[in-house]
């Protein structure tokens, strides 16, 4: 069956696509972020041209302060610009609700989720070997630590963006519930997908559920919600991956003939080595399930975690850490 997709609600740094607002009036063209556009519905916001800096400005940047902290200056006109930041951030943050995620500006003193570069004073030119995160998202993230975020360059690899994707689509789905049948049907259909974060996790929200006593579904929805980002605050692998493919697999055992079934398991430690891509393995369980009208396993929305013309195997990042 066909998965409907709810649009994700994604704040992003409008340089990215959106508008020349780059201190040297210039953006980024992301095809892939212009792709997404039409199966998310972006938040764009820009800022430091929130905070009256328009464009184009002089640059800004991070330097330390004498306990530490980061500030946001602007060296040619020896301003300090980081109160008015935080201050748009707290702003920012209190009339944004529903979110999903963020896809944020890479290495900008504002919004930059990390690798931002800092100096060491105010006045050094020597930056210091930490990575830090901008102002901006400094703020965000006391709320919004363990959700989806990414930059637009890890964006690029693409195990970094199904990770990303299999997330904000999953959370977006969980926005629409509205009683306990729903959630149920919920855990169900994202059981394997779940398994592969965290099987502990996985079972603790099947736990809640089960705690449900048919007057305190707004009880069980908030504490759900938060096992579900915690789920989330990790990225999988193609180990944890695997694992669950594993367990879809055993459905089959019966009905696979011997050669498919060592054809599966070579095929499963070539996507484990990254020798192919995860839309290889899918497709053979999806075949199985069809087979087997096993409705089941075709609904596991780990075989169908985002829309299909997403998917992408360009990599023009390969050297990045997950
Ligand atoms: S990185 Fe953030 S602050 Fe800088 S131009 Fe882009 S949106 Fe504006």
């Amino acid at each position: 069956m066909e998965r409907i997709f709810s649009k994700p609600n994604i704040v992003i740094s409008k340089c990215l696509n959106f508008d020349n607002c780059r201190y040297n009036w210039d953006k980024i063209n992301d095809d892939f972020l212009l792709k997404l556009w039409k199966y998310v519905n972006y938040i764009p916001v820009c800022p430091e041209v929130e905070i009256w800096l328009w464009t184009p400005r002089m640059p800004l940047r991070l330097h330390l302060d004498d306990k530490e902290n980061t500030r946001l200056y602007q060296p040619s006109s020896k301003t300090d610009f980081t109160e008015k930041m935080k201050k748009f951030s707290i702003d920012f943050l209190s009339k944004t609700e529903n979110t999903d995620g963020f896809i944020m500006k890479n290495r900008s003193p504002s919004c930059g989720i990390w690798d931002v570069k800092v100096y060491n004073k105010i006045d050094s030119h020597v930056s210091t070997q930490r990575s830090w995160s901008g102002i901006f998202w400094d703020e965000i993230r006391q709320e919004y630590r363990w959700y989806p975020t990414e930059d637009e360059w890890r964006l690029k690899n693409f195990r970094i963006r199904e990770d990303f994707l299999s997330k904000i689509f999953c959370l977006a789905d969980f926005k629409e519930l509205q009683d306990i049948k729903a959630l149920i049907d919920f855990q169900a259909k994202n059981k394997y997908l779940f398994m592969a974060y965290n099987q502990n996790t996985q079972k603790e929200l099947w736990r809640i559920i089960a705690s449900y006593n048919k007057d305190n579904f707004d009880e069980i929805y908030s504490e759900y919600k938060d096992w579900l980002i915690t789920l989330f605050s990790t990225r999988n692998s193609t180990k944890k991956l695997s694992n669950a493919y594993m367990h879809i697999f055993w459905y089959f055992k019966e009905s696979c003939t011997k050669e498919e079934k060592e054809f599966f398991l070579e095929s499963l430690d070539m996507f484990k080595d990254d020798r192919i891509p995860n839309s290889s393995v899918i497709n053979m369980l999806k075949i199985w399930a069809l087979r087997d009208k096993n409705d089941y396993i075709i609904n596991q929305t780990i075989l169908n975690p985002f829309p299909k013309e997403l998917i992408e195997l360009s990599n023009s990042w390969k050297s990045l850490k997950l």
